[in-house]
């Protein structure tokens, strides 16, 4: 006991006060659970036809072995209402002596799923199928119990009682029909009362004002049959004649329900508990062994119960004492209390289970079924288990799923776009041999002359979508541009290439971050028409129709004024693209760009950079300055003497250098991620950036800024080799990568 309990805890050894107080909480939790239990057992039984016994039995052998061998701590395991439907089947054609055989046989599978470590596949099973199953069975749950409380008795099937509810409402009622009321009453009116009386659990409420209801007025009506005193305990099951076809069925029905509900009350109480994660497969061993026990005694089917299990939570209950002291209230109840609960009538509890019926018609799972779109799934899969059985209604579900995403994959987004004459085939998603059947209604949509751009988006494509794509485009009579977006699978199919890759996770530069070269290159596109002119055209229009749209909002927020936060410095090399190492968007940097990214001294002659800092700092007030160098930079080599010859106006800017080239003569050289760089150019560039940021402070609008604490001034070189961004760091007298200096 002692070890079990210190296993519950997560944070290092507990002290002997915390064992005591975990004690204490655990045995009012216990108390809770057990008062919750009994009514529960004995309706569940009484409602599955099995003996009344065999309901308290399953709660005190099966409750046990499951709490101590399962992977959910606070777990309460019992019989459940959601066994009822298929055990009242399983004993009207064998038997209760075979039934508890075929228990056993469940319980064994379940042992066999739990090794073979089944459990976390069976909760990938759809929510709507395991909600609509749930839900089936509360159905046919409360169209049966209806007819008892009402004083008649289940009909053979759900239709059938539906039939004969009519009848039975208007039909003979007697007194059995004013404690099921008053029972059903006492049910939907407890959760409205104050909190004080509501610390009463409402089955034990509404069960024992029925009780005493019936004894004060002295009626005469079925009460619970339970032999007195501790009953002979013995081997009850025994295996069928005959029919193994149908002890095959209804074991694996069964495992396979109390195996779902189970996992289910476990993940909901794990929900509950912040999110701590139950050992699924253990859970299931637990309660394929409670099977084995409870069944070999003459017990009911057990599983881990939802409403047992959210009860014994919120009571308090901190390990897994609490549940293995229920189980030991309700031995000692059954020992002592048997006249009390002889004294309970069966209306009572026939009212009882309607009411947990009706709740596992879960709402809240419905509305989340409904916000995933699964709403035909579930109803599908409840129709089936109420009308013909629990497994056809689980098969009907799983077939209708399949289904649904079978027609979602053939009619992935294909469609035509007109603009004037030209036609755009938009194709997205997933292009398989589903989808050719609609891919060639949609390309026979197009006129055999017309100009079409082929546009594909696709996840995936397959041989025969492949087939169909380049057959048409074969026949087709005008001229056919295609453009491929995201993972170049034609474009691969069509040069012979192998399409099917084993890593899922496509290594395709987006559109908009890659240069034109790579894209624009594969297109369909006649010679004379690739200009500048045309690669540039295709470049804004393919913003306008894939970027545009995502950053329209951004945009309109920024429509009135700008609010950058740097002022970004660099040369005009078409390498550097500054939004692109900085990761920034519109609005951020407010960039200056010049040969050699050079700041003329304050106060010189050219005023064009000067005017930028000015209204940067002082109108924007950018809190950054960015002065960012580059590796291979022209100017720097111009400055080494490699100038151009014949170009006046780039040596009259390039003078502005000057001062970077006494300051590499001056001072010691500069490192770049702990190393000088090879090139000469590169070492100057670095000295370059440091000399610029020097130029800066003397503005005065720099200093005064600096002099509040309102700027900083930042380093920057990126190595277009390496795609390499690199900031300045005094203390590695160089500058250092990126990632290596969190600011
Ligand atoms: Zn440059």
């Amino acid at each position: 006991m002692i070890e079990i309990v210190r296993g519950e805890h997560d944070t290092g050894p507990p002290k002997h006060s915390e064992h005591l107080k975990d004690l204490k909480h655990d045995f009012l939790a216990s108390i809770v659970v057990f008062l919750v239990a009994v009514p529960l057992s004995l309706g569940v039984a009484f409602a599955a036809g099995a003996p009344l016994l065999s309901g308290l039995i399953s709660a005190v052998v099966g409750g046990l072995v499951a709490s101590l061998f399962g992977g959910s701590p606070l777990q309460v395991s019992g019989p459940s209402a959601a066994l009822t439907v298929v055990l009242a089947d399983t004993i009207a054609t064998h038997g209760w002596p075979v039934t508890c055989a075929i228990t056993v046989a469940a319980g064994l599978l379940q042992i066999f799923f739990g090794l073979t470590r089944a459990a976390r596949a069976a909760l990938a099973v759809s929510p709507a199928i395991v909600h609509g199953l749930l839900a089936g069975i509360g159905v046919t749950l409360v169209l049966g119990q209806l007819h008892v409380v009402l004083g008649g008795s289940a009909q053979g099937s759900a239709l059938a009682n539906v039939l004969a509810l009519p009848g039975q409402v208007a039909g003979h009622h007697d007194k059995a029909v004013l404690i099921g009321v008053v029972t059903l009453g006492v049910l939907l009116a407890w959760p409205r009362l104050p909190a004080a009386v509501r610390r009463v659990p409402a089955p034990l409420a509404a069960v024992a004002l029925a009780t005493g209801l019936s004894v004060v007025t002295g009626m005469t009506l079925a009460r619970v049959d339970l032999p007195a005193g501790l009953p002979p305990l013995h081997i009850v099951p025994r295996l069928p004649d005959g029919g193994w076809g149908s002890f095959a069925v209804a074991a694996v029905t069964i495992a396979l329900i109390a195996g779902l509900e189970s996992l289910l009350s476990a993940v909901s109480v794990d929900k509950l508990r912040g999110g701590r994660r139950t050992d699924l497969d253990r859970e299931l061993i637990g309660q394929g062994a409670a099977n084995v026990a409870a069944g070999a005694l003459g017990g009911f089917p057990v599983t881990g119960v939802i409403v047992r299990s959210m009860t014994n939570y919120e009571a308090g209950a901190r390990t897994r004492a609490s549940a293995v002291l229920h189980c030991g209230w309700i031995l000692a109840a059954c020992l002592l209390f048997t006249g009390v609960l002889r004294l309970i009538p069966l209306a009572a509890l026939a009212a009882l289970l309607v009411y947990v019926g009706t709740k596992l018609v879960n709402l809240n799972g419905l509305k989340e079924v409904r916000r995933h779109g699964d709403l035909p799934v579930y109803v599908v899969t409840l129709a089936g288990a109420v009308a013909v059985n629990l497994l056809t209604g689980v098969a009907a579900g799983v077939l209708f799923a399949l289904a649904l995403m079978l027609r979602r994959m053939i009619f992935s987004g294909i469609h035509v776009e007109r603009d004037g004459e030209r036609h755009r085939v938009v194709i997205e998603g997933a292009l398989t041999f589903l989808s050719v059947p609609r891919l060639t209604r949609v390309l026979a949509e197009v006129p055999l002359h017309a100009e079409v751009t082929l546009e594909l988006h696709v996840d995936f494509l397959d041989h025969a979508a492949f087939d169909c794509l380049r057959g048409w485009q074969q026949a087709h009579a005008g001229c056919v541009t295609v453009d491929e977006i995201g993972h170049p699978w034609f474009g691969r199919g069509r040069s012979g290439k192998p399409t099917v890759r084993r890593s899922v996770a496509a290594r395709v530069v987006p559109r908009w971050l890659a240069p034109w070269s790579q894209w624009q290159a594969e297109h369909v596109v006649l010679p004379a028409q690739r200009t500048a002119s045309s690669l540039l055209c295709r470049g804004a229009s393919e913003f306008q129709r894939r970027t545009a749209p995502l950053l329209r909002d951004t945009w309109s927020g920024l429509a009135h004024g700008q609010q950058p936060h740097t002022l970004f410095i660099t040369c005009g090399d078409a390498r550097i693209v500054p939004n692109l190492i900085t990761t920034s968007g519109p609005g951020d940097l407010f960039t200056v760009r010049n040969i050699g990214n050079l700041v003329p001294p304050a106060g010189g002659t050219d005023s064009s950079v000067g005017a930028a800092i000015e209204y940067a700092v002082g109108v924007l007030e950018v809190a950054e300055i960015v002065v960012c160098g580059h590796s291979g930079c022209g100017a720097m080599k111009a400055l080494l003497g490699r100038a151009p010859a014949g170009l006046d106006q780039l040596g009259s800017w390039l003078r502005h250098g000057d001062a970077t080239l006494r300051r590499r003569s001056r001072e010691a050289p500069l490192l770049l991620g702990g190393e000088r760089p090879a090139a000469e150019a590169d070492q100057l560039a670095l000295q370059n950036v440091v000399q610029q940021l020097e130029t800066l402070r003397g503005y005065p609008v720099v200093a005064a800024a600096l002099d509040r604490g309102a700027l900083r001034l930042t380093g920057m070189y990126f190595d277009v080799g390496a795609a390499q961004v690199s900031l300045l760091d005094a203390a590695a007298r160089g500058f250092v990568p990126a990632g290596a200096l969190e600011h």
